[in-house]
């Protein structure tokens, strides 16, 4: 019976996950139907290129989508190599520079050594800071501050990215791992599984601490 239940467990895991992959990209499908039925009808030139840029970002959603999925299945070819933390964290920051700006949120960063770098998949790593930091944007309405800092300790690298947003309450916090769960309108959840599954790739790992009201802390520990 002990058996049984487990595999009605796991298969009711994967179908929530059939359910959130459907979703996900159902959504924009939907959409791209629509608005290429809108094509059809419309003649001006103004109209179709309007729609044509509709088209593009829903494909755009499920190719990210598509390839947060990949991620989390298997990572393509890994590459590691020593990147300076520093170089990471400002090549980052360029994209998010707009969004911080419009947030008015300040974001900080420092070390104790300028220098200091870890061992690494580069463009795997980006991406585990890329969502984080998405993530403590996401939780500030107006004003703010993000913090970064990072110290090596014993045979490990720690990376520190507080936010002073919105935090959340336990009940969250326990299901955050779980893919395509998220408290957002326009989010897929996936973020976090993804950064959970690369830092394991690493031998590393990915704690999070929160409290409602006052941020939330997310500490990245890599081996070195
Ligand atoms: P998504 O961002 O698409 O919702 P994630 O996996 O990145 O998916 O995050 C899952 C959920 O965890 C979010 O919807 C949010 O409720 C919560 N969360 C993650 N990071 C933070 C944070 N820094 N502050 C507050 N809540 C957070
Ligand atoms: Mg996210």
């Amino acid at each position: 019976a002990e058996q049984l239940a487990l595999r009605s467990e796991k298969l009711s895991v994967l179908g929530e996950l059939a359910a959130g992959i459907a979703h996900e990209i159902r959504n924009p499908l939907t959409s791209l139907k629509g608005f290429t039925a809108l094509l059809e009808e419309r003649e001006t030139e103004k109209d179709k290129k309007a729609y044509i840029s509709v088209l593009k970002s829903e494909i755009d959603r499920i190719e990210y989508t598509v390839n947060e999925l990949m991620m989390l299945a298997k990572p393509q070819k890994v590459e590691m190599k020593l990147v300076k933390i520093e170089e990471l964290v400002r090549s980052i920051c360029i994209f998010l520079q707009p969004e911080l700006a419009l947030k008015n949120i300040n974001l900080s960063c420092d070390g104790n050594s300028p220098s200091a770098e870890v061992l690494c998949e580069s463009n795997q790593m980006k991406q585990v800071v890329m969502n984080v930091l998405k993530n403590a944007i996401e939780a500030m309405r107006q004003g703010g501050h993000i913090h970064i800092s990072y110290r090596y300790k014993e045979k490990e690298m720690s990376i520190v990215i507080k936010d002073d947003g919105d935090g959340m309450p336990e009940e969250i916090l326990q299901k955050i791992d779980t893919p395509f769960f998220t408290t957002k309108q326009t989010g897929n959840g996936l973020g976090i599984p993804m950064c959970h599954n690369i830092m394991k790739l690493h031998h590393g790992e990915m704690k999070i601490s929160s409290i409602v009201g006052a941020g939330t802390v997310v500490e990245l520990v890599l081996p070195y």
